[in-house]
């Protein structure tokens, strides 16, 4: 068995639990379902041509649609649904201190942890919620500088996750630098030194209804939970910022349905919002969004194949990261425009927007792996620190990078000074 089934394998074994399955789900959605491989000819189940994701004990697992459901009940061919029954968005948490995420946070579990950081180190770490969810729930910003409390004149660079809800180690290598640099503080002059001089801003989880559907319901949610009417859910995130948004139907879709519907106008999710309003009020000097996987570094543009003005400085930037990282631990991270000869168009994506708007070096991070055979979507457990340790020193370089070529705001015309978010002390208790 290789190694991708066993991973998912795991998840797929964690997901089934027992006891009955309760579906108030658009039933549009494909599911996670296994059979017995003895309740039919091998040959009949070969001409159903199932989405196969794990052949194991005597059973299959399968990604079906609500067609293969269909097929499936015609040929006769007993199904068991595989995945969690639906939790209310703010009922229990049934997973929160471990469960299918296992080191993976939950929303809840993030939340508590940045808080815990700001409690542990109030000189150094503070905790701002940038707006709301659709379904609620508070998207989180993470501020780590000396002083804390204050604006200071300091270059400030960005760190973002998990727009998509699926890439899991998204949330966690931007919040592990939050967490490093807070508890490296004291000891580590070279972690001193970058956060005496800079503001770093760590937005982990910009999507977290979306993540919480991915626990709760379905493991490969990408959007996040937009009702589009006729049993359309989700927008793109990341497709829904509001530079070149929608100029073709290639680099995003205008169909609710597709994985890359690009919402009703830029700007319409409140998602995306949160981060333009963080992006406006600050200076940033560089930032990183994370997603994952394919193991490559991107920069603008997305929306054209023409290179941008920066495009030699951008690629240099890239280049030292992708040397950075490969020296940890060997792995290559390639790396090139966005809108590049190996990679696809998008448009209305958030490094086009920030570094449109700003001309800020905007990244891309795709984490591992570097395909869907090396585990896709599902890193391990014991994947998610060696891919933040290998992450570090590129963001460290790019720290750096800001602190030597700060620009102070002179004429940012969003520039509005004090910081307009409050602080918070305690969880949202609305769950
Ligand atoms: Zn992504």
């Amino acid at each position: 068995m290789t190694k991708t089934k066993i991973v998912l394998l795991s998840i797929i074994v964690a997901l089934s639990g027992s006891g009955t399955f309760l579906f108030a789900e658009n039933p549009e959605q494909p599911k996670i379902i296994s059979i017995a491989k003895d309740s039919a000819p091998a040959k009949k189940i070969e001409e159903l041509n199932l989405d196969v994701l794990a052949d194991w004990n005597g059973k299959l697992y399968i990604v079906a649609g609500p067609q293969d459901m269909v097929h499936l009940q015609k040929e006769r061919i007993p199904y068991t649904l595989q995945t969690v029954p639906l939790t209310p968005a703010r009922g229990q948490n049934a997973f929160s201190g471990g469960g299918v995420n296992g080191a993976y946070h939950t929303y809840q579990e993030l939340e508590a942890d940045m808080l815990a950081l700001q409690q542990k180190y109030p000189n150094i770490a503070q905790v701002f919620p940038l707006g709301e969810s659709l379904e609620k729930r508070k998207i989180y910003a993470l501020k780590i500088s000396d002083n804390v409390a204050f604006e200071e004149d300091e270059p400030e660079v960005l760190f973002l996750g998990c727009h998509h809800a699926r890439e899991w180690i998204s949330v966690e290598v931007p919040f592990l630098m939050g967490k490093y640099l807070a508890e490296n503080y004291a000891s580590d002059p070279e972690v001193k030194r970058i956060v005496d001089q800079s503001e770093i801003w760590i937005v982990p989880l910009v999507n977290p209804d979306g993540l919480e559907y991915t626990l709760h319901v379905y493991r490969y949610w990408r959007k996040n939970r937009r009702d589009n009417g006729q049993g359309n859910f989700g927008v793109d995130i990341n497709r829904n910022y509001g530079y070149k948004w929608g100029i073709d139907n290639e680099g995003s879709s205008p169909s609710p349905a597709s994985e890359v519907y690009r919402g009703t106008a830029a700007f319409s999710e409140p998602e995306a919002r949160a981060v333009r309003d963080l992006f406006l009020r600050k200076n940033f000097q560089a930032m990183i969004s994370f997603h994952s996987f394919s193991q490559v570094i991107l920069y603008p543009w997305g929306y054209t194949k023409v290179p941008s003005d920066k495009n030699a400085q951008m690629r240099e930037i890239a280049a030292e990261m992708s040397s950075r990282i490969q020296a940890v631990a060997g792995r290559v991270y390639q790396y090139g425009q966005s809108n590049g000869p190996a990679m696809y168009p998008t448009n209305g994506d958030t490094t086009d927007w920030a570094f449109g708007t700003s001309g800020t070096p905007s990244y891309t991070i795709e984490l591992p792996p570097i395909d869907e055979l090396g585990g896709g979507f599902f890193n391990r457990l014991e994947d998610i620190e060696p891919i933040f340790r290998e992450n570090l020193p590129a963001m460290v370089y790019l720290i750096d990078y800001s602190i030597a070529n700060y620009q102070p705001a002179i004429h940012n015309p969003y520039d509005l000074g004090a910081f307009l978010f409050k602080k918070i002390d305690k969880p949202d208790t609305r769950y």
